[in-house]
């Protein structure tokens, strides 16, 4: 069979606030073929990610993505790969393809498992082991905020949570110290505390030492994106002043970036986005080569639970820690419903049905769906379709 069509849907809340919460809007791609259907979502800005799948052709380089989707031939895992190399071959200049490939590759594997009726991650052949989710969600605006948000994790079934963004590292370390101590404190000593500062630090490699004590006395499991994902030297740097394990990799726009954090960067945690890496297939390219190489491997969620079953799948052959956000927006609900909560031992699992192993709620949807129309010279180049 041939890829009959693919559609994008830009959705949106009514307000989007200027927060480090990237659920407040969402790019969903629909791949057709032979009468299946399959989903996904780019975790993007959905319209430049519209524009990179339709834009004409600039140069050789610069081909608008869907020329290498639409009518391909599609029947197996090698066709997602052959799909998958020609948008890279095509787009080689296209910066924003990466994150537009990404949801049509999640598409496809979720068409394919559709259509022969598995789950994805048995296409990867080691069978589907639970992880111990951890709670994400953003820093409280003051500590007492944080201490109460920490609180209601103490009363779930979680084992672990995050805490990101926020005024974290914004201000003096005594007041950043002041948000981890609330944190440890509302959690209690039996939740393991990770902490995210969402790359506040930028390429000081100083200022983010001045964390280093704080973070080492309240024990944190983790330290997120300290720097730019691009920043190898001084995630280097800063690794070697610290016993914290540094993790990033969620800005890692393709699978040779995480690479590069990887085996330079010293880094103890990749954590690559799969609607952003290139989808599936990319990020199961980043997870296999992280286990050579003693790095722990770990989702990046924060959008809905179609990009949760998704961000699973390249990793389901594995224990450790996943993501899993808690405070949701009505809209990654209205896409895929409330949040997933933990076993009693704090786990969960990649979906077992065929495909991503969950259905997309189109009629929940549709109030946030946007009309988009993209013209040039008179030409209607795209145009929003229905639910
Ligand atoms: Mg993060």
């Amino acid at each position: 069979m041939k890829i009959d069509s693919v559609d994008a849907f830009y959705l949106r809340l009514p307000t989007v606030s200027d927060i480090g919460d990237g659920s407040q809007d969402a790019l969903l791609v629909r791949v057709t073929a032979g009468g299946f259907v399959g989903w996904g979502e780019c975790e993007s800005a959905p319209l430049p990610t519209i524009a990179a799948l339709v834009a004409p052709m600039s140069h050789s380089a610069c081909h608008p993505v869907l020329d290498a989707v639409l009518g391909a031939d599609f029947d197996s895992p090698e066709s997602v790969g052959e799909i998958h190399r020609k948008v890279k071959a095509q787009c080689i200049d296209l910066l924003q393809a990466d994150h537009a490939l990404s949801g049509i590759d999640i598409a496809l594997w979720d068409l394919l498992g559709r259509i022969e009726g598995r789950p994805i991650w048995s296409f990867f052949g080691a069978g589907n082991f639970p992880k111990t989710a951890y709670a994400s969600q953003l820093f409280g605006d003051d500590p007492s905020a944080t201490y109460e948000a920490a609180r209601e994790v103490a009363g779930t079934n979680f084992k672990a949570a995050k805490f990101g963004w926020g005024p974290i590292g914004s201000g003096a370390p005594e007041l950043d110290r002041d948000h981890v101590a609330a944190a440890r404190e509302g959690l209690g000593a039996n939740i393991q505390l990770l902490v995210d500062t969402g790359c506040i630090f930028e390429h000081d490699v100083e200022r983010a030492s001045a964390r280093i004590a704080c973070f080492e006395e309240f024990n944190v499991g983790w330290w997120e994106e300290p720097f730019y994902s691009g920043a190898i030297q001084e995630y280097s740097r800063l690794a070697s002043r610290t016993r914290i394990p540094l993790a990033a990799g969620e800005g890692a726009h393709n699978a040779d970036q995480a690479k590069h954090l990887i085996d330079y960067g010293g880094i103890r945690f990749i954590q690559v986005d799969t609607g952003r890496i290139g989808g599936i297939s990319s990020a199961r390219e980043v997870a296999r080569y992280a286990r050579e190489r003693s790095v722990r491997y770990v989702n990046h969620t924060f959008t809905s639970n179609l990009a949760l079953s998704a961000s699973l799948q390249p990793c389901a052959d594995q224990e450790g820690l996943a993501e899993i956000p808690v405070k949701t927006s009505e809209l990654a609900v209205a896409i895929a419903g409330a949040s997933w909560i933990p076993d009693i031992n704090g786990h969960i699992w990649a979906p077992s049905r065929p495909g991503l192993g969950l259905d997309v709620d189109a009629k929940a949807m549709s109030p946030f769906l946007q009309d988009l129309e993209i013209r040039w010279q008179g030409q209607v180049l795209w145009r929003s379709s229905g639910l």
